[in-house]
């Protein structure tokens, strides 16, 4: 078994933190940002430092790889983005960047044999932060292979035309990427010609692993989800004048239905093993005057699990509270976006497992509630994800924290379980 180092992996976290630095412990690094510039210019950098031979492609993701002994292997490649949310951590999406150069490094520092082509990668926008939606240009590059439902969110021409919902200088995505010096060319874009595998390290981003008092995860599927808006609709009238019995009240009938909702999920959650999660984060109301009895009403919900089958549940448990009565006014459902589930290679999943227990690592299975680039990637070519043990299980905030230790840990499972796929000859 092989060992990243702590003390590289240290460095490396306290440099990329720099960028983007928010002066409170966080960053702000937009997709193609002056600092999301630094940060790709630092991969360079220490890439080159090791012999890497650096390529960027059409959609400015970015590849730095070492030849293998086997010169008709494909590539095996471990990548994560380097963007982040407004006022994010140090961790989501750098560590699995952080990660696949930390594994470059061994490889190269401990001269370990391999046959395939080792890549570590940035994918670029994958927050969505600055330029929506979320995982944009993974949807881009795997879009031949998304299911057809998906594909719609992610057509190339549209995707250019995304516009900013913060500062930028520049009017759309399309005009980011064209001013980039990081945009390359689209024949340097991972695809199932030229790589056979893809790792992505991440902070699980919840509490599952430090409540269970482990340090990394094997990710086994992402959750399956749907996400609806419910819509209520009454009248308007004077707040003063007009009678509580007659009146029909927007959102009072919205808060009913959604306190009868919960309960219902919660009577669902109660009969099964693996939990399943809902949320409604997301409110409108109209005309929102205090003197006015509200006439629309309208919130989100969100539902996630891994089985196909509690989805329906939680569906028909929608369609069915949203076909009564809700105190005078009538309700209506919409469906905004859903996934299926999507499962990780069950050979890639196994290197993972293996590499943990042997390292002698505390882990576990567990799934991703929240969606990756190596979701879609999973698609297009064989690909898993490893989890670190995240402080407090939070993240897209500014205490949003994984130890240095817990980083070299997750680092030492990739670098194990790559070595793995690259001696298997299923690869
Ligand atoms: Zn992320």
């Amino acid at each position: 078994m092989y060992k990243c180092s702590l003390e590289r992996m240290s460095d490396k976290i306290k440099t990329f933190s720099k960028f983007g630095d928010a002066g409170h412990g966080g960053i702000t690094r937009y997709s193609l940002s002056p600092a999301a510039h630094q940060a790709r210019q630092e991969f360079v950098k220490r890439m080159e430092a090791i012999g890497a031979k650096i390529e960027c492609d059409d959609v400015a993701c970015m590849y730095a790889t070492i030849e293998g002994s086997d010169p008709n292997a494909k590539r095996i490649v471990m990548g994560s983005h380097c963007d982040s949310v407004k006022n994010g951590g140090n961790y989501d999406g750098i560590e699995g960047v952080m990660t696949g150069m930390e594994v470059l490094e061994t490889v190269v520092a401990e001269n370990i044999p391999h046959k395939h082509p080792l890549t570590a990668m940035i994918w670029t926008n994958e927050e969505g932060s600055l330029y929506p939606p979320a995982m944009m240009v993974s949807g881009i590059i795997c879009y031949d292979y998304l299911p057809d439902y998906l594909k719609p969110n992610f057509v190339y021409e549209n995707m250019m035309k995304s516009t900013p919902m913060d500062e930028s200088e520049f009017a759309t995505f399309g005009d980011a990427l064209a001013a980039t010096k990081f945009k390359g060319s689209k024949e340097n874009r991972i695809s199932p010609e030229k790589y056979c595998a893809m790792f992505e390290t991440h902070l699980e981003q919840g509490p599952i692993l430090e409540d269970a008092g482990n340090e990394v995860g094997a990710v086994q599927l992402v959750m399956g989800m749907f996400n609806y808006r419910v819509r209520f609709h009454g009248f308007t009238a004077h707040a003063g004048t007009f009678p509580m019995a007659k009146r029909h009240d927007a959102l009072y009938a919205a808060s009913a239905f959604l306190c009868e909702m919960h309960k219902r999920f919660d009577e669902l959650n109660a009969t099964m093993s693996q939990e399943f999660v809902y949320t409604t984060g997301e409110i409108y109301v109209h005309p929102c005057i205090h003197t006015c009895i509200p006439d629309e009403a309208e919130f989100s919900l969100d539902v996630r699990h891994p089985e196909p089958e509690v989805l329906d549940k939680a569906m028909a448990i929608l369609k069915e509270l949203a076909a009564k009565d809700w105190c005078q006014c009538t309700c209506d459902i919409e469906e905004q976006w859903k996934r299926d589930a999507v499962p990780f290679d069950k050979r890639l999943v196994g290197f993972v497992e293996e590499s943990m227990e042997e390292l002698g690592l505390k882990w576990q299975k567990i799934l991703s509630g929240a969606g990756h680039d190596a979701q879609f990637c999973a698609y297009m070519i064989p690909t898993t994800m490893i989890f670190s043990r995240t402080k407090d299980g939070l993240s897209h905030c500014e205490p949003e924290h994984v130890s240095d230790e817990d980083c070299t840990a997750a680092a030492s499972a990739t670098l194990n379980a790559v070595l793995k796929c690259d001696a298997s000859d299923e690869f």
